[in-house]
Order: structure tokens, then sequence, then C-alpha cells
């Protein structure tokens, strides 16, 4: 709406009027019109435009030098030089420009897969849509872990409080009511009777009128600010990047040496700075940077695929390296499809038949069916307790399912069970919270009114205080009911306990404080199958390394026999409960957090304290939620794990990763994804790096060698333009396909890695040291074999450029050896089948058959300066080229023996 109106000083109804749509919210047909009118709920970035990107690509220091030395041979007539190497500068911002866009793309396709929904009032009914449909006048509901989807006039309220630091800044949750405020001008946060689109409700419940959407809301006002790009930027990308400028550093001055040196041996300075300037820029590793970026995208990719949704790109890396998973259980570790199965009420024990969501089935004590009479009053008390305080509902669309809460949805059906379906009017709600553990519910009866509460046994138990028992009201048997809750529990029943209060039929909401001196009815005890994936999946994890451990709202002895099923902890496990925990101090839960596999009746704050003092004991936790109360815990942990489907908007804002199916075992996949891609990463940077090693050895080889050896004084064993080839032509056809690897078996079977691994570490250097070794000492020994001969007089050119186009090939035969064993870090070459990747097989083939070509073809002779060589030197190249390979070969083997890795 453009014109402006300060809907907080009106009133709810008079919104309702001027929006023309009332409580019952707008049809669907309204609005689409609107949405026609107004235009979708959404703020549109704008993307950087192509060229945008591509000048990006050129704001590069490297690059600047490049074009500077094409200039500079330009002027001097080299044409072929300056050609070259503006094809370096083509080639090289074509890769980073496509591979970041691929980038971008991947990161775009994951965002479109967490899309916010909300839910509406539209023709009276209530609905779930995409936050993207919103239209103005559009009816909106609000419960706590919500995001508020747009700007929203509030009518109703109750408890409802906001955490609005997206938009004010301001990080205390503020309250929100539903009156009118006068005032003018009023700043957003003071706009009490407002909620703000993007903000969270961290309490309480209401609804909203939809005022203002998309880009004429506030957030919106505000996005442009906001509107930083996102940046793909990672520990290891930025350890990287140091390691980067450390290297270019390196390289300018060894080119200034080698500037110097050449100068001084009498090569014209033309030369000389064209030597050193296109060495030291090739000898830069450039497309690493972005090749990692590629590598993590793509992997981010692989995850998506597996049900784990990568918010932030980093945590693919701290993922690898998990060493514990505190795990919720219901819904996670478990199938979270409950069925009741016991009931006890009136100090009998029944039993429930039938399976699933079906309602077909019946209450029997002792193998008879029950009927429901005055003598089981309670019973039929009970049920209609879970039928009625409840925000489930059953719908029956091939098979029956449950919308809502599962647990409340296994209510519904055993009260159907006993042919109870009829809903009375509900006049007010005490919400469930994890941390309250109960829910309440006020419902008009004929000359009175009723609040009917569910919970935890215990809850209910202490808020009791008689209990109905054949019909009579009488005193409460505390014991008995405590027995009948632990021996469900016992056989891993997730049990809630149930209770009423009459009222005044004038009381038309019920508060907290409300819930006391209840009647207690009965108790119902739900199956909930553990998920049999799991069962492998916590056995690999071990196998990994990494502890399972349950953190559960549930009953102890229901947390046990479910970790019982599943593997978790050990049979004398002892488990800790949330009271005990608030008993200890932190120095004493830091103690024993590392030897508790399982905890029970905890309460959010108790996730938090227990994951920040397993990362004092050096862990790296991953930690699942999905409650409001959550958030502390998932923004605390390492990996801070949403729930796709149970979660709330405020978990999923807090997280790191979101599990598209709640399922545990994806958890593990990731991980094992995670560890994929930091040795795939790995693999790159040892291959790629190494590459610029040998080369920068063989020019500063053959300067140290010149004073002794004449030859090196006449000529370098490598000529710039080829040595630029080698360098971009590898990034490309050698190292892209190491990432595109098969996952090694064993990925699971290792410990974690050490979280402080430098890149620079011992099996850097050894292995990137031995391969430039190898490839320097091969090239230098090939070029001085066959250029020796070339000293007649006159100097044999031709002999020259032969040797040179010798070392040429001779490095690049190493290379393709090195790509061969470098498929793996540490398994030796004889385990994997050659024809295991055939991207790195597409590579070695396009890299011999161009190097054929510039040997061989005329014209690419000129350009590379090379000359056609006897078919017998290829026997020598080739004999020179395996040692690179052995040695990496004979490393991995001695790295296995010590246990290095
Ligand atoms: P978890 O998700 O770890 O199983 P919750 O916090 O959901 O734990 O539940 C903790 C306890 O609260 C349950 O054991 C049960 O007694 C009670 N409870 C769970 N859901 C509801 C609900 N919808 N209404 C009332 N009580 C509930
Ligand atoms: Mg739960």
């Amino acid at each position: 709406m453009a014109d402006k109106i300060n809907w907080y000083q009106l009133s709810a109804e008079e919104t309702f009027k001027k929006l023309n749509t009332s409580i019952d919210g707008l049809t669907k047909k309204e609005s689409l019109k609107r949405l026609e009118k107004y235009g979708y709920n959404e703020i549109k970035f704008k993307k950087p435009s192509p060229f945008r990107r591509l000048l990006k690509q050129l704001n590069n220091p490297l690059i600047y030098l490049l074009i500077l030395v094409s200039i500079i041979t330009a002027f001097l007539g080299e044409w072929v030089d300056t050609g070259v190497i503006l094809g370096v500068v083509i080639v090289n911002t074509a890769i980073g420009f496509i591979q970041e866009g691929k980038a971008e793309s991947s990161i775009e396709a994951l965002e479109q897969m967490m899309v916010p929904e909300c839910t509406v009032i539209r023709n009276g009914n209530k609905k779930k849509i995409l936050a993207r449909e919103l239209a103005i006048g559009d009816v909106v509901l609000l419960e706590s872990g919500s995001q508020v989807p747009a700007d929203l006039r509030l009518f109703r309220s109750k408890n409802l409080h906001a955490d609005e630091a997206a938009l004010t800044g301001e990080s205390v949750p503020v309250s929100k009511g539903i009156e009118a405020i006068e005032t003018p001008d009023l700043p957003p946060a003071d706009q009490k009777s407002m909620a703000f689109g993007g903000t969270f409700i961290t309490q309480g419940s209401g609804g909203g009128i939809v005022v203002a959407t998309g880009e004429y809301a506030e957030m919106g006002k505000i996005a442009e600010i906001m509107k930083e790009t996102q940046e793909i930027m990672t520990p290891l990308t930025r350890k990287m990047e140091e390691f980067t400028k450390v290297i270019v550093i390196a390289i300018l001055l060894v080119a200034l040496v080698n500037f110097a040196l050449s100068a001084w041996f009498g090569f014209g300075l033309i030369y000389s700075f064209m030597a050193s300037a296109s060495l030291a820029v090739a000898a830069i590793p450039e497309g690493l940077p972005a090749v990692l970026t590629v590598t993590l995208a793509l992997g981010v990719k692989a995850m998506a695929n597996r049900n784990a949704l990568i918010r932030k790109l980093p945590s693919v890396e701290s993922l690898g390296r998990t060493t514990v998973i505190c795990s919720d259980k219901t819904g996670t570790l478990t199938k979270n499809q409950m069925t009741v199965v016991r009931i006890f009420s009136g100090g009998k024990t029944f039993k429930v038949t039938g399976s699933g969501y079906n309602p077909q089935g019946e209450i029997t004590f002792e193998n008879n069916p029950v009927k429901l009479s005055s003598e089981n009053k309670e019973l039929k008390y009970t049920l209609k307790a879970g039928l009625l305080c409840n925000n489930a509902s059953l719908v029956e669309k091939d098979g029956f399912k449950v919308i809502g809460d599962p647990t409340e949805g296994s209510l519904i059906v055993s009260a159907a069970k006993a042919d109870l379906t009829d809903k009375t009017l509900r006049l007010d709600e005490v919400p469930f919270e994890s941390k309250q553990r109960y829910m309440a519910t006020l419902h008009q009866g004929l000359d009175e009114n009723i609040i009917y509460v569910k919970g935890s046994p215990e809850k209910i138990i202490k808020r009791s205080r008689n209990q109905l028992i054949k019909g009579e009201i009488t005193d409460i048997q505390e014991d008995e009911i405590y027995a009948a809750s632990n021996l469900m529990a016992k056989d891993s029943l997730r049990v809630l306990g149930f209770a009423y209060k009459v009222v005044d039929e004038h009381k038309t909401e019920i508060n907290p404080d409300d819930i006391k001196d209840l009647t207690f009815l009965g108790l119902q005890g739900m199956i909930d199958p553990p998920r049999e994936e799991v069962i492998d999946a916590i056995k690999k994890s071990k196998s990994a390394g990494i502890r399972t451990v349950m953190i559960t709202g549930d009953h102890a002895k229901t947390a046990k026999a479910i970790a019982k099923q599943l593997g978790i902890g050990s049979k004398k496990e002892k488990v800790l409960t949330g009271k005990e925990i608030s008993r200890m101090s932190p120095e004493e839960l830091y103690e024993i957090v590392d030897k508790v596999s399982i905890y029970a009746r905890v309460a959010p704050e108790h996730k938090y304290d227990i994951t920040t003092q397993l990362q004092k004991k050096g862990e790296i936790v991953a930690v699942t939620g999905d409650g409001v109360n959550d958030a502390p815990a998932l923004k605390a942990a390492d990996i801070g794990i949403a729930m796709g489907i149970t979660g709330t908007d405020v978990s999923k804002e807090a997280s790191d990763m979101v599990l598209a199916d709640d399922n545990f075992s994806s958890i593990v996949k990731a991980i094992e994804e995670g560890r994929f891609i930091f040795e795939n990463i790995q693999k790159v940077i040892l291959y790629a790096l190494a590459a610029n090693g040998g080369q920068s050895l063989i020019i500063l080889g053959a300067l140290i060698l010149a004073p002794f050896i004449s030859l090196f004084v006449v000529s370098l064993p490598l000529e710039p333009v080829q040595i630029l080839w080698i360098n971009l032509f590898d990034s490309i056809f050698l190292a892209l396909p190491l990432i595109k690897e098969p996952k090694e078996a064993n990925l699971l079977e290792k410990p974690p890695k050490d979280p402080d691994e430098k890149i620079v570490n011992w099996q850097f250097v050894r292995k990137v040291g031995l391969v430039s070794l190898a490839m320097a000492g091969a090239g230098l020994s090939i070029f001085y074999i066959y250029g020796s001969a070339a000293f007649t007089d006159p100097l044999n050119e031709f002999l020259l450029t032969q040797a040179q186009t010798a070392a040429f090939a001779t490095v690049i035969m190493v290379h393709v050896f090195y790509l061969i064993t470098a498929r793996s870090i540490r398994e030796s070459i004889f385990t994997f089948s050659p024809f295991s990747n055939k991207w790195s097989l597409l590579g070695i083939g396009i890299t011999i058959s161009s190097l054929l070509m510039i040997i061989y073809l005329p014209a690419l002779q000129i350009l590379f300066r090379t000359a056609p060589i006897p078919a017998e030197w290829w026997i020598l190249i080739l004999l020179f080229s395996l040692p690179g390979l052995i040695l990496i070969e004979i490393e991995k083997f001695i790295a296995r023996r010590r246990g290095w890795f």
C-alpha cells in the first residue's frame, strides 16, 4: 500500500475495515487479485550483472601484472608472447567467471529449498501457505517459534513476544499487544501493536492482519543495507588466501632474483624481464581458490541430495570433524509415529489394539473389550482430555494422517477407538512448551466451564489435588500412578498424564496460575518405534570416532529403553536428568559430560550447558533442535542442526544445517560427505601446489647451476610460454578430476581430524616437497642430457630447442604420473582401479594428446617454441617421470606403517 498509514494508530477493527477483510481472512480469489495488484511478498535482490562479475575477475593484482607484461611485449613486437599472455588472461577470467556462477547458482538453489511458510486464515479455514503468497489483508496466525512473514497489525496477542533484533538491533524480546497507540511517528521498535516481517516470535501466540508486504514492509526498506552479497568464504579458503599471499610475495622475490641473475648472466634485459614476470605469474596457483569454492559448492549440493541442507558453507568443513552428536530423541532417533497402546485410569491398566493412526481398534481390559460407562467415567475423561486438549487433527486421505504434533494425533486416535470424536467449543489455551511440559485448554460446558490439562505425569500429579476413581472423586493415589507410569516408560512408551478442573461458566481465559488443584484422570502410554536405519548409523558413527548422545525431554526410563534398542550408551549407562544437571555446578557437569550418553527430562537450557561443557573438553559438537528455546544451544554448537519438518523458524535461523527429513541417519551421511569434501580439497591443494613447486625449482635450479654448467647460461630449461601452459592446463584438466574422485569406502572408519590442523603441515611439506624435487630433478636432468650436445660451434639452436621440448614433456609427464597416485592421499595405487575415475582418464587423455600436438604440429611449435623430438627420447622421458610417483607411493607406505595421518 503506497499511502502512508500508521497502522499501529488504528484499532484492529478499523484495520480490518480499511483493508476490506475480516477475522475469517480473504478468499483465495481475493488474495490472488491483491497479489496481482501489489506484488508477491518477497524482496528481490538485484544480482550483480554478468558484466560486473566479469570485471570482478579482472580485478586482481596478478591479472594487472599479466596485462602489463602483454602491453610491454606488444611494444617490443613479440606478438606471440602478447597473444599467449592475453590468452592466459582470458582463459583465467573465463574459468573464474564460470566457476563463480556455478557456486552462486547452487547457493540460490539451496535458498529456494528453504522457503518460509506461514499459517493463515483463508475463508474461515486455517491453512499453511508460502509466505511469498501473502497478500495485503490476509490474516496470519503466529505462535512461539515462527517467523513473522510480513508486517502485521495485531488483533490477538496471548503473551506475545517478538525478537526484533534483525530490524531494530534490540536483542531483548519485546512484548506485543493489540491496543492502538496514539503517538504519531513512532519508530518500529515502539509500535507494540505491530509485528514486523523477518522478526521472530519467541513466546506466546497471536494473530495479525497483513498491512505491508515485500519491499513495502519495514524489513524490505532496509534490505538495501543488508544486501551484502553472500560471501562464500570458509576457514579453509581464508587460510588458502593467506597462504597464497605468502606464496605471491615469495615468488615475486624469486622472480626478482631471477631477473637480476639472468640479466647478470647476460640474457637480454627484455628477455629477463619477460621470463621473470611470466614465471612469477605462472608459478602462483591462481586457479586454486576458485577450484576450492566449486568443490565446496558441489559438496553442499551432494549433501542436499542426502537431505542435509547446509545453511552456512564453512560448516561443511567442521561437519567432517564432528566428534559428538547430541541428538533429540523424538522424531530424530524415533519415527515420531505415535500409537497409544496402554491406558491407566481408576487404578486399572487397559490395552489399546490397532496400529498407526487408523482409528480401528478397541480398548480392552484383561483381553475383553471395554464399554464406556459411569463405572469407568475416568477412562472416558482421560480419552476426552486427550481429544480436547489437542491441536492436531486427523485426516483421511490415502490412509490416515496426522496434521500437527504426532503425540497429540495419537490421542485423537485412541479417543476415536472409544467412539469419542466430538469436540466442544474451546475458549482458551495454554500452549505446550517443552520447558513447562504441559498444555491446558478451557472448554465450554453446560452450566460450567472445564479446564483439561495434559503433560508429563510428574507435572500432572504435582498439580492435582485429588483423583477420579470409579466416577467418584477420591484421594490421589500418587504411588500407584508413579508405579504405572514407570512401568510404561520402562517398556519404552512415551507417557502423558491427564487431569481436569471445573471452573465458573464466566471464566473465558486461563493462565498458568489456574493449573493447580486439578483432578487426576489417568495416563496414556504410546509407542514411538525407533527408526531402523538409525541403529546402523549409530554403529557407523561409533567406528568413525563419533559419540552419539541422546538429549530428550522425555522420561528417563523411556529414554533409556529407546537408547538400548538403538545402541546408544552402555548397558549400565546412567541417565542424567535435567533436575540433576540443575543441581550441578558447571565444573561438576564438566567432569562427567564426556561419560554420559543419555540425558532425560532436560529443559532446553540444559542442552546449552551440555554443549558448552563438551566443547570445553575439546569436542566438536553437533546438536539437533527444533524449538524456540533450542536456539542458544544451536548457535553455541559447532554444527547446529535444525529439523526441517518439525523445526520452528527460530531454530532453523539459528542453525548451520537443516535436516529435510528430521532423520538422525542423515546427519551421519552428511558427516561422511563432509569428510569426503575435506579430503577432496586436500587432494586438490596437494596436487596443484606440487606443480607450482616443481616448476619454480626448475627455474631456480637452473640459475643456481648456471655458474657451474654453461648450458644453463645459454638457456632456461623451460620457456615462459610453456610454464604458463602447464599451469593453466593443470588447474583445469588435471586438478579438477580429483574432486570427482569416488568416495573412499573407509571414510567413516577413521577418527575425526584434528581441528587445529594447518594446510601447511608435515604431510603437505612431505608430499609437495617430494614431487617438486622429483619434477625439478627430472626436468633439469633431461634438459642437461639432451642439451649438452648442442654445444657445437656455432651453437646448435635446434638441438637446444629440442632439449627444452624434452624438459617440457618431462614436467608434464611427471605431473600425469603424480595425478595417478594423487587420487588417494594414503591408499596405495594398487588398491584403486585405474578406470574408477573417468574424469581423470579424460584429463590425462587430453593432456597427453595436446602435448603431442604442441610438439609435433608446426603451427603450435612456433607458438610454444618447441621442436619435434625423436621417438626414442620418450623412453628416457618416461623413465625420468616415474620417480615422482614412486616416491609418493613409498611415502604413503611409510605413512601408513607409522600411522601418520
Ligand atoms: P522430546 O521431544 O525430547 O521427546 P518433549 O519436550 O517434546 O521431549 O516432551 C517432553 C515431555 O512433555 C513428554 O515426555 C511428555 O510427557 C510431555 N509432552 C510432550 N508433548 C506434549 C504435548 N503436546 N502436550 C502435553 N505434554 C506433552
Ligand atoms: Mg518434542
